[in-house]
């Protein structure tokens, strides 16, 4: 993050700002709008800004810029034509630890201004960071258009019952989840549609018995391959309502982060051979937190009932009467093939598909492959990197084709993505050349042969 978002309090607060054009126009109406005590420091000034400061008890210092303009303020802003005299307000700031914003100049400002939707009280604020504004505003408009006029009013409701619902509902979980079910339901229908005396009845009612909101819940959510765009709309909503987010090596950074900031965040591992907490101990925990009243998300790579343990994670919660829900996810193979190239079946190459678990036992990787020998069958190896030579060797054994095509993809779906292609006789010299990275998947079959003409990745991911 190379900003820090805040909201700055600047009602009754000396501002300056340098600058009486049309640029320091647009930022004098902002600063006033947000109740700042405004001078501005400027030779000319427009009409609209003289009629602005009028109206806002600012005042007009008709003068050239000089540094002790900056005395006894909060907050400085340059939006002059001349970058010297800007560069010279940047470095009296500067001198005096003010934070100092230069219109359109990034490297002068120790603050930014965001795009902003403005629902008073309620305010989004969106920035690049200064790298593309235009994309900002795009955004801001598309949240505009998201966000009725009178979410403000809601908000303000909110604001007016504060401390009476933290007076009588202490414990913090029960409390945002007494707030989600206002903010989201009947009450607030009646809010947006000006009808607060009657939402404020309603609130009063529903405070007398919260004893239904004290029950933890387990969301067990399938986070897709990778790619953040894959997850579900519902996956993403439950993921936002989580007290407690339970995560493994396979899910993203990003899908991660979209957990509310407060939310109580804990790695449970699993890369090979290395399980940061036993999946015994997982089962535990989900059902510990959710008995201590919380809302437990576990997320957990592709799809929650492939290869996921998910049904182990969710017996022990039923056998103990905890709600829970499962959503699905995009799986692995999925997500992999679409990115890739490869579909799973086709007409003319593959009527069905098969998922196999790829991991060795022993040195063994077990299966009755006597049935793996269909030509007209995907097979899509999971967890079968350090198993490929045993996987290629079987196959071959039992009277597949060396000739088959197999296809190795490497952190599919992700802009690492690497997809290398061989047949059962060459792919393990081909792995032990490229030394791909986990998560893999190994898909075998005639399909694979679609991949040169479907990919969209670009040739230069392929080897
Ligand atoms: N529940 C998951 C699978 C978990 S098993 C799902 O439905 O996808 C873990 C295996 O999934 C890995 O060993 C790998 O074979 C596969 N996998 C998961 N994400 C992958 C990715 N982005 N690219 C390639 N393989 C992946």
């Amino acid at each position: 993050m190379q900003y820090l978002p805040v909201f700055l309090r600047l009602q009754q607060q000396p501002a300056v700002l340098v600058g009486g054009g049309t640029v320091a126009t647009r930022k004098a109406r902002l600063l006033l709008r947000a109740g700042a005590q405004l001078t501005v420091v400027a030779p000319r000034i427009t009409t609209e800004l003289e009629q602005l400061l009028e109206a806002h008890q600012g005042v007009w210092l008709q003068q050239a810029y000089a540094a002790d303009c900056l005395q006894r303020q909060r907050l400085v802003i340059a939006a002059t034509p001349h970058e010297e005299i800007n560069r010279q307000v940047h470095d009296d700031a500067q001198a005096l630890s003010l934070p100092v914003n230069v219109v359109d100049s990034p490297a002068l400002c120790t603050f930014i201004f965001p795009s902003i939707v403005d629902r008073d009280p309620l305010l989004v604020a969106i920035s690049s960071s200064g790298q593309s504004p235009v994309l900002a505003r795009i955004l801001r408009r598309r949240i505009e258009a998201m966000l009725p006029a009178a979410y403000g009013r809601l908000a303000a409701f909110g604001g007016s019952l504060r401390s009476l619902v933290k007076s009588r509902i202490p414990a913090e979980t029960t409390r945002r989840l007494f707030w989600e079910q206002i903010m989201e339901g009947s009450v607030a229908e009646q809010v947006l549609a000006g009808r607060e005396s009657r939402a404020r009845q309603m609130v009063e009612e529903r405070l007398k018995d919260t004893s239904a909101l004290q029950h933890g819940e387990v969301y067990l959510l399938g986070a897709g391959p990778g790619d953040p765009d894959l997850m579900t709309f519902k996956a993403a909503r439950l993921l936002q309502s989580a007290d407690v987010v339970l995560y493994d090596r396979l899910v993203a950074p990003q899908i991660v982060d979209m957990a509310r900031r407060d939310a109580q965040r804990i790695y449970v591992g699993k890369q090979r051979a290395d399980h940061a907490v036993p999946q015994d101990q997982i089962n535990q925990l989900l059902l510990d937190l959710a008995q201590e009243g919380k809302r437990v998300v576990r997320l957990k790579g592709g799809d929650p009932f492939i290869f996921g343990r998910g049904g182990e994670e969710i017996v022990r919660l039923a056998a103990h009467g905890i709600p829970f829900q499962v959503v699905p996810g995009i799986t692995a193979a999925s997500g992999a093939a679409c990115y890739a190239g490869i579909p799973l079946t086709h007409r003319d190459h593959a009527q069905s598909v098969r998922f196999v678990a790829g991991y060795l036992k022993g040195n063994k990787v077990e299966h009755d492959w006597q049935g793996f020998l269909s030509t007209t069958e995907t097979l899509v190896f999971y967890m079968g990197l350090v198993g490929l030579p045993v996987i290629c060797e079987q196959l071959v054994a039992h009277g597949r084709d060396a000739d088959t095509p197999v296809a190795l993809v490497e952190r599919a779906t992700l802009p690492e993505q690497r997809v290398i292609v061989g047949t059962l006789g060459t792919m393990v010299a081909k792995v032990a050349q490229e030394s791909p990275r986990a998560p893999t998947l190994i898909i075998v079959g005639d399909v694979v042969r679609l991949h040169q003409d479907l990919s969209w990745f670009g040739e230069q991911a392929d080897r």
